[in-house]
């Protein structure tokens, strides 16, 4: 049967279950590693095929990887050869998208099929695996430099590390991804989502008077990877209720031709942070209080 929506725990926790299976507890992570430990062949495709990330084929009981290299990032190369892996490794995938033949991947966040979604989502716990950079996150302030700095420490995308960093981070971040003053791809934290933020569609308009408008508008910025910020209204970027003042960072990623903006706020962060200690409260008086009803 096929999936209508990702399963993301899913896919992450087959990641983590990787990990811990071959005893892997250091960054950076090396899939070619864990693909060699299973047997499975990867190669480089030449710089000349493009149009997909990645691809898995399967022969007898053989598997074998090829990765795209018409994007010169290591980062991108090392997230599409784990997305491979876990088309590999997540329950039930490799019997759905072999099903016809050698499965040919858009690794990167920009697929609406679910299994490249899960895929998506494994690749980022294996290369970045919450038990490792949770600490990463725990000592550095919120914004781009963050995002740099998992991106140096696990060889990654600055793209994957900001949507990683969006999904695991407890303050209030969204990653979005943008080209051509349109949005291809956002993710909101589970902080930021306290303030009722809706998911814009794939292909909506940036913000007029955003500055990664104005920066993306200027291929210079985009191509020398150049680097900006502001102050923000996220009620002028998301449908949400209320106005909330938040930083803008902006960065160019170069030949990739995308902008990447990371949005956060101390203040929601701090009011999502109450949000939970009144929860938590509630349920420390739930388990305590005798249950007379029974
Ligand atoms: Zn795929």
């Amino acid at each position: 049967m096929s999936l209508k929506v990702p399963r993301l725990p899913l896919a992450e926790g087959a990641a983590d279950r990787v990990l811990r299976e071959l005893g892997i507890t250091k960054l950076p992570i090396d899939p070619k590693e864990i693909a060699a430990v299973k047997g499975i062949k990867v190669e480089a495709a030449p710089a000349t095929s493009k149009g997909f990330s990645g691809m898995l084929a399967q022969w007898d009981t053989n598997f074998g990887i090829m990765y795209a290299t018409h994007i010169n990032s290591i980062g991108f190369q090392r997230f599409s050869i784990a997305h491979e892996l876990g088309h590999y490794f997540i329950p039930g995938h490799s019997e759905q998208v072999l099903a016809h033949g050698a499965h040919t991947s858009h690794a990167g966040f920009g697929s609406r099929d679910p299994y490249e979604q899960e895929a998506d989502f494994f690749a980022s716990a294996l290369l970045m695996p919450s038990s490792l950079i949770k600490p990463i996150i725990a000592r550095q302030e919120d914004g781009l430099d963050l995002v740099k700095t998992i991106a140096q420490e696990c060889v990654t995308s600055l793209t994957a590390s900001a949507v990683r960093y969006a999904r695991m981070s407890r303050s209030a971040v969204a990653a979005v991804l943008s080209e051509g003053g349109v949005i291809d791809f956002c993710l909101f934290s589970e902080a930021m989502k306290e303030a009722k933020v809706r998911w814009p569609r794939a292909g909506s308009p940036l913000p007029a008077g955003s500055l990664t408008r104005r920066f993306g508008a200027d291929r210079a910025n985009v191509a020398s990877a150049r680097e900006d910020s502001a102050q923000a209204d996220l009620i002028d970027w998301f449908d949400c209720p209320k106005s909330h003042i938040v930083s803008e960072d902006v960065i160019g990623l170069g030949n990739y031709g995308k902008t990447l903006t990371v949005l956060y706020s101390a203040r929601l962060t701090a009011e999502a942070e109450g949000l939970d200690e009144e929860d938590e409260d509630e349920k420390l008086e739930e388990s305590w209080t005798p249950r007379f009803r029974r």
